[in-house]
């Protein structure tokens, strides 16, 4: 195949660059990702050695797509493609002990990580702690992608809930030290440490992976960045591409200046500008320009496309949420049945994914097929995770936190107070909880029946531990029978018995699939792989369903026909980000991150009453509605309620709206954020919903848009 044919003379030009710095800074849909793999096949081509390339995508299933679209263009080529936490999962592997972690050490995600902030807030502070665990755990790994040490966090302390933070932080390493356990961002903090602290290690790996590529530079933190960094010394063969309009990870620590100071850190940087979307029509295009150029803190920029005007972007607006969902449906149900489309072409984004609720309902009595991308991911439902436990702990016997998940599941009659008479045990002598488990009749405390339990315990896992070096399917297969844990679940569960056995089938086909792809691999580099995957990994673009994600998912994929629900003041901007502009930027790049998903339709909506989190509230516009081009868009209002003291300004697009910013308390601190006052409070009459009227009225600073 002709890698260059089909490129525009930019893309062409980046394609063709092979040494020496190379940036390439585009707006969305101008083909930046198309330039990485081009990249990839033209540097191949070239001669260069597979493995002397590293190309470094966002999520698994970018690297997945890359891989394929290499393997088409070079067949049989050994080129590393991934993510930042893959590759340093796989560095890790092999310098583990240059930062005194044993190579066997096991991958904590999210849930790991907080039930392990946990533990150490309970034994510092016990009941009297003043700082959430989400808290403390969102802190560290602030703190860890800033590259801050525990001691250092301490100096910074300001007051005692820092303090304790400070303190929490050090303990949770050190939790994690003993569990011989890393987390997701300590898979990139120890690889920065390997190349900082290594000079010989850090030299040879550069001269490895001499041609790097970075996509979506611009959500790179401190510690990629750095990682980067130290790979490309010697040889500075280092291309990134990125929009600085689609950052949406700030929140996470990533630092837009990475992509802004490029040119000054790699000197005699070739710079590649792409100027021209390939992605969207017109009308879209123009709705997403609109938009960004109100941020204020960013290099001005205009999308521009040779593509058809397209139809004009909707903005629809309902009554409730039921029926916002339910016109959602209705739109995708028509397109279909129109023929243009098939459900698989359409998306629905929101802002979180507590919001998809409503929209799966719909789509499910609507009998539209759907994927839901996010939420309680495959692997974190009960019964996967606790067969995973299983594996965990024949991996890593020293993993306490997998031991205490599974020592009473199926239960064994070992309560709380065994358990924690064990953990004292093993705390006094410094042992993981399975060894003290072994010799359970020194624990102090114990009764007998526990002893016994807890032996017979470790016995079991002590056996299954030897078919460690077995394939993960058999494994799994051996725990499930062992343990008699099918019974267990058929006893124990409700109506979804059934659907928590399937799910247990469907481990052991993923184990199944994992061993073909990965035929010399042992029960960890399942368990790794299974750790990494982020909920777009298990999106399956050919199932002919609708798609249903957040924003922050659909990060880097388009589709024809895209829904954006929602666009309620506190949703989206997010109430977390009302006081502050560095925020609000960054929500508002995130609309524009789903706005240029779409290539041919686009519909926006918002509800006027909303029940959120158990509570039934009246809604205020998304400020952002204000900043669209509302004169070229389509516009309905079927909500039915309308608001005659404050009859709309009509004709004019951006006069529309108004609102009060101000009227939403939000403290930072709130844990949802989204706090307006209930229907029942507006409309006074202290229970019972109010009728969409009154709440109009009681809001007089929302005007309405009436029908044409
Ligand atoms: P994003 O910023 O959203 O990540 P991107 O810059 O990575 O977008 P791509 O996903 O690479 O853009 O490309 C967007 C779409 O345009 C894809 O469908 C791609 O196949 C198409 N495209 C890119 N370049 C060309 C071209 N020269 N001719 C035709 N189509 C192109
Ligand atoms: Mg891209």
């Amino acid at each position: 195949m002709d890698l260059l044919s089909d490129l525009t003379p930019e893309q062409r030009a980046a394609v063709t660059h092979i040494d020496g710095p190379l940036l390439v800074l585009a707006g969305a849909g101008s083909g930046k990702t198309r330039v990485i793999t081009r990249r990839v096949a033209r540097l191949l081509d070239s001669g260069i050695a597979p493995e002397n390339i590293l190309a470094i995508t966002f999520t698994n299933k970018a690297a997945g797509e890359m891989r394929e679209r290499i393997e088409a263009l070079a067949p049989g080529s050994r080129v590393w493609v991934g993510t930042f936490h893959g590759f340093c999962a796989r560095l890790l592997r092999s310098y583990a002990r240059l930062v005194g972690i044993e190579p066997g050490f096991t991958i904590y995600d999210q849930a790991d990580r907080l039930r392990a902030v946990k533990d150490v807030l309970e034994q510092l502070a016990g009941d009297e702690a003043r700082v959430t665990p989400e808290r403390v755990e969102s802190a560290i790994s602030r703190a860890k992608n800033d590259l801050v040490t525990p001691q250092a966090l301490r100096r910074r302390a300001r007051d005692e809930d820092e303090g304790l933070t400070a303190k929490a932080y050090a303990a949770y390493e050190e939790k994690l030290r003993a569990c011989s356990a890393v987390d997701f961002d300590d898979l990139l903090v120890h690889v920065v440490r390997i190349l900082k602290e290594n000079p010989d290690v850090r030299a040879s790996l550069d001269g490895r992976y001499r041609y790097v590529l970075v996509d979506e530079y611009q959500d790179t933190n401190l510690a990629q960045y750095a990682i980067v960094r130290a790979l490309s010394v010697d040889h500075p063969n280092l291309c990134v591409t990125g929009d600085p309009d689609q950052s949406i990870y700030g929140w996470r620590g990533a630092n837009l200046s990475n992509i802004l100071e490029f040119e000054h850190d790699y000197p005699g940087c070739r710079v590649v500008k792409l100027e021209r979307n390939y992605r969207s029509t017109k009308n879209i295009l123009s709705a997403a320009d609109q938009l960004i150029r109100h941020n204020r803190d960013r290099k001005p920029k205009s999308l521009l496309t040779e593509n058809p005007q397209g139809a004009p972007v909707n903005l629809t607006i309902l009554a409730r949420e039921t029926d916002e969902a339910e016109a959602v449906a209705a739109k995708i149900a028509g397109l279909v049945r129109e023929g243009e489309y098939n459900y698989s072409d359409v998306a629905v984004f929101c802002r979180m994914t507590a919001l998809t609720r409503p929209i799966e309902q719909a789509l499910r009595s609507a009998r539209i097929p759907y994927q839901i991308v996010g939420g309680v991911s495959f692997y974190e439902r009960q019964e996967v995770k606790d067969i995973l436990s299983y594996l965990g702990l024949m991996a890593n016997p020293k993993d306490d936190l997998a031991f205490a998940r599974v020592v009473n599941v199926p239960a064994r009659g070992l309560g709380k107070t065994s358990l924690d008479h064990l953990v004292k045990a093993a705390r006094d002598r410094g042992l993981p909880l399975l060894a003290m488990a072994r010799q359970a009749d020194q624990a102090e405390g114990l009764k007998d029946k526990a002893v016994r339990g807890f032996r017979d315990f470790a016995r079991l896992v002590d056996e299954l531990r030897a078919l460690c070096d077995h394939p993960a399917e058999e494994v799994i297969r051996q725990v499930l029978e062992r343990t008699n844990y099918p019974d267990y679940l058929k006893a124990n569960s409700d109506d979804k018995g059934e659907d928590r056995l399937a799910n247990l089938d469907e481990l052991v086909s993923a184990a199944h699939e994992f061993e073909l792809e990965h035929p010399e691999s042992q029960v960890h580099d399942f368990l790794a792989d299974i750790t990494l995957a982020s909920p777009i990994d298990r999106w399956d673009e050919q199932t002919g369903a609708v798609t249903l994600m957040t924003l922050h998912a659909a990060k880097g994929l388009e589709f024809p026909v895209v829904f954006i629900v929602a666009l309620e003041e506190g949703l989206l901007p997010h109430s977390r980000a009302n006081n502050n502009d560095k925020e609000l930027e960054e929500e508002r790049r995130l609309l524009f991150v789903g706005i240029t998903r779409a290539r041919r339709e686009l519909y926006l909506s918002r509800s006027r009453i909303r029940t959120f989190r158990g509570q039934q509230q009246a809604t205020f516009p998304s400020r952002f509605l204000d900043e669209l081009p509302l004169d070229e868009m389509e516009m309905n209002d079927r909500s039915g309620i309308s608001d005659p003291q404050y009859p709309p300004p009509r004709g004019n697009g951006s006069g529309s709206w108004t609102r009060r910013p101000d009227a939403y308390p939000a403290p930072r601190s709130s844990p949802g954020g989204f706090r307006l006052t209930t229907a029942a409070q507006l409309s006074g009459s202290g229970g019972g919903p109010a009728s969409p009227a009154d709440l109009d009225a009681l809001r007089p600073g929302v005007t309405v848009i009436h029908p044409e």
